[in-house]
């Protein structure tokens, strides 16, 4: 074994630990069946975890007490320990931050609202869309969250909300780590999984779940063929192409005409409207006339736009627009027609508790300082 070779092989992966939210029903029941289980066990387990949120074997008192160490360890191994859950907002913002099986991090957030209880969850550690102004972007892509991954923290979401009398989950956003579409696979059958019916998934409502992504075209097309009416969020950022290449850089490979033409043909498809994020940057994207050509872009459409006041990562040489400057954005584009509000910044002031995931969150339809009208902000609640 030579050192050269240590050191230029990439660190080998352990395998993700198998989990039911892996396989389907008969891959569950091929598991029982190896360790001398009964195949109805399947069900009964799919049940507690996706239907009462139950993610521990040793508390699902419907199995016999002696069977239930050796079926956790087949089925239900832990695959997020909580490294920290830290609340604000009077206990109505959570954010949890997880440990993987191979030691890496990601973050979700649930966020309790008058109307609704949203999460918003991570879709790989890291990411590799590299978009400047993202904390996350910075790092680079660790990897892919594998499915159960994914769900996982859609179910932890779920008892969490529970346990802390925030109410019942009914809206997820992909809004977390990671770029979505570019898990695709894996993705696609975690939409399946939270949206499928109890015992075959959790039982959310495809209408109250966003999926954001910087826009990999050939990707929507693919989302907009998998009968799923979910939200489409598309992080756009900049009207034009020479900033967007800039502020997005995936931009170089799918120009904004493309970006918007895939989200047009998704939103005839599913007829959802489509949710069009614009972190407002201070004098980099903020400018009147960016404001009316994307008023010129998007008049007309099933469209929403969200603003985001930036949320300053650590050593960006970037702000947020000042609020009159943010004001009069807001002001042009509904002056061309479009449906504007600017996102919440509830949560704001305890940034180091809540931090980047906190606000790129917000997304969900919370009532925004500009005039939003409940639920109006990314769609997901209408
Ligand atoms: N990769 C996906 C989803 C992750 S981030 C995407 O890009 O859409 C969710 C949203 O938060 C995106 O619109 C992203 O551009 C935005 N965001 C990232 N960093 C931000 C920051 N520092 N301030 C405000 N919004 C930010």
């Amino acid at each position: 074994m030579s050192v050269a070779l240590t050191l230029t092989e990439p660190r080998p992966r352990k395998a993700a630990p198998r989990h039911l939210a892996d396989l389907d029903l008969a891959g569950c029941q091929s598991v029982l069946s190896e360790i001398g289980q009964p195949a109805f066990r399947a069900k009964q387990l799919r049940q507690q975890y996706f239907g009462r949120h139950v993610g521990d074997a040793a508390l699902m008192t419907d199995l016999p007490a002696a069977s239930r160490d050796a079926i956790g360890e087949a089925l239900l191994p832990q695959l997020l320990q909580p490294i920290k859950v830290d609340s604000c907002d009077d206990g109505k913002t959570v954010k949890a931050v997880w440990r993987l099986y191979d030691g890496a991090l990601v973050e979700s957030v649930i966020m309790a609202y008058p109307d609704r209880v949203t999460a918003c969850v991570s879709s790989q550690a890291g990411c590799g869309m590299a978009c400047p102004f993202c904390a996350t972007g910075q790092g680079g892509l660790d990897r892919n969250l594998t499915t159960a991954e994914i769900v996982d923290q859609v179910v932890a979401a779920a008892r969490i909300a529970a346990e802390r009398g925030l109410g019942r989950l009914s809206n997820i956003v992909f809004m977390g780590m990671g770029e979505p579409l570019a898990n695709w696979a894996r993705l696609k059958n975690a939409l399946h999984l939270i949206t499928g019916p109890v015992p075959d998934g959790i039982g959310l409502s495809a209408r109250n779940i966003t999926v954001s992504t910087v826009g990999l075209v050939p990707t929507i097309k693919k989302l907009s063929e998998e009968g799923l009416p979910v939200t489409l969020a598309v992080s756009l950022h900049a009207p034009d192409d020479e900033l967007r290449d800039e502020l997005v850089p995936i931009n170089t490979r799918w120009k904004v005409a493309e970006v918007l033409e895939a989200a047009w043909e998704y939103a005839r498809v599913t007829k959802r409207r489509v949710s069009i994020e614009y972190a407002m940057i201070r004098d980099v994207n903020d400018q009147p006339w960016r404001a009316d050509l994307l008023g010129k872009l998007l008049a007309g459409k099933l469209v929403h736009v969200n603003l985001i006041p930036l949320n300053p990562t650590p050593g960006s040489r970037w702000d947020a627009s000042p609020k009159p400057v943010e004001a009069e954005f807001v002001r042009r584009l509904r002056a061309a027609g479009v449906s504007t509000t600017v996102r919440d910044t509830r949560g704001q002031e305890i940034d180091g508790a809540c931090g980047q995931l906190a606000a790129s969150v917000r997304e969900a339809g919370t009532p925004g300082r500009a005039g939003a009208k409940p639920g109006g902000a990314a769609g997901a609640a209408d």
